[in-house]
């Protein structure tokens, strides 16, 4: 016999990641990974909290990750008990979503952006409402305050468009917004400002941070979330005991106190985003100014204008030279182009060679 699951997981789809080509020899700009190795503190630290002959493993880590709560509450300037440590921040968003969602309770989210939470909230019977991001590449505050969401998700920097909405608009769609406003700042690192200063102004705004791109620790799997101890003190009681391994919070907690590597990298990066944009630029493709540390850019040639059929020729013609991006074909605003991490000198001069190949050729 066949034991029936919940309708509601019977039901939802698991959330694709983007692909992870197993062997060398690929050009991978298709996860928003940095290409930098992190800092070498952060790897000391990794590295003494295995020790030399791995006996620590065999003792749980701490439950709480304080080190890290404290290490990211010195980084933004607040109180340690405004942070909570995830095993990468989508454990956060999860908790966000256990926490505040489920029947009758339904998520909100800008329309594109991160294609987890609808996944998350169908996982606890959350129903999903989409506000759209306009066609000027911002949103209406006012349609997030009222659209009937126990929780709201504004990905800010916007992923996977690119765009920043500034600290005002959101602080506005907080000020009437009665449910909790979540704002993911996974890509805030790249970007001219952020919104960690509406955690001290709104009760109900939390900011969700990722070690995954701004600090290179993607494979260890480190974020955190500030908010008020109130909704804090809410998450600890549904996360898991130990949620992060004891590596990952030694390496996350001294990358946080490196910020003379993170300002050197974010410059660099930086740097090759303009480099990026402005050579796709020059071969005619349409690029959206970025604040984060990938490119959505819009491919044509002589003979196919931009088009869903376009962006997939471009996408296959850069795969079989093994450059590995990203499409994101089911929305209008991003049905025809290519979301391109940035990657380090080399990375961006093989895909502008590839790009250029293709927007020169014909076949
Ligand atoms: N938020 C957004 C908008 C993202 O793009 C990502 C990366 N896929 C995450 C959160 C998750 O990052 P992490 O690696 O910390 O789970």
């Amino acid at each position: 016999m066949k034991p029936p699951p919940n309708p509601h997981v019977a039901a939802m789809s698991a959330y694709t990641p983007g692909e992870q080509p197993q062997g060398g020899g690929w050009v991978k700009l298709n996860t928003n990974e940095n290409p930098y190795a992190p800092s070498p503190a952060a790897v000391a630290a990794a590295q003494a909290a295995i020790g030399s002959d791995g006996d620590a493993l065999r003792l749980y880590p701490e439950p709480a990750s304080r080190a890290l709560r404290e290490s990211a509450a010195t980084f933004h300037g607040l109180p340690a008990d405004h942070v909570l440590a995830g095993n990468g921040s989508d454990d956060v968003l999860n908790l966000l979503i256990r926490a505040y969602a489920g029947p009758g309770r339904p998520v909100g989210m800008l329309d594109p952006s991160y294609s987890l939470y609808p996944v998350l909230a169908a996982a606890q019977a959350a129903p999903v409402i989409r506000v759209p991001i306009l066609p000027e590449l911002t949103f209406d505050p006012m349609a997030v305050a009222g659209c009937g969401a126990a929780v709201f998700f504004i990905t800010n920097p916007n992923a996977p468009i690119g765009v920043a909405f500034s600290p005002a608009r959101v602080a506005a769609a907080a000020a009437a917004f009665p449910g909790l406003l979540v704002v993911d700042e996974a890509y805030a690192a790249f970007a001219a400002c952020d919104c960690v200063d509406l955690v001290r102004a709104h009760p109900n705004v939390a900011v969700t941070r990722t070690l995954s791109k701004s600090h290179s620790l993607a494979g260890l799997r480190a974020g955190y979330v500030l908010a008020r101890p109130e909704v804090i003190g809410l998450l600890d009681r549904v996360r898991d005991s130990y949620n992060l391994d004891r590596v990952a919070q030694a390496a996350a907690a001294a990358a946080l106190s490196d910020r003379a590597w993170l300002a050197a990298t974010v410059e660099r990066i930086k740097a090759s985003r303009e480099r990026l944009a402005s050579g796709l630029r020059a071969l005619g493709w349409s690029v959206i100014p970025s604040a984060t540390n990938f490119v959505l850019a819009t491919p044509v040639r002589q003979g196919m204008a931009e088009s869903l059929e376009t962006g997939a020729h471009a996408f296959e013609y850069l795969r079989s030279r093994r450059i590995l991006v990203r499409r994101f074909p089911s929305h209008p605003l991003t049905a025809a182009a290519l979301r391109i991490t940035v990657g380090n000198d080399a990375d961006v001069d093989a895909f502008l060679a590839v790009a250029g190949e293709w927007t020169a050729g014909q076949s």
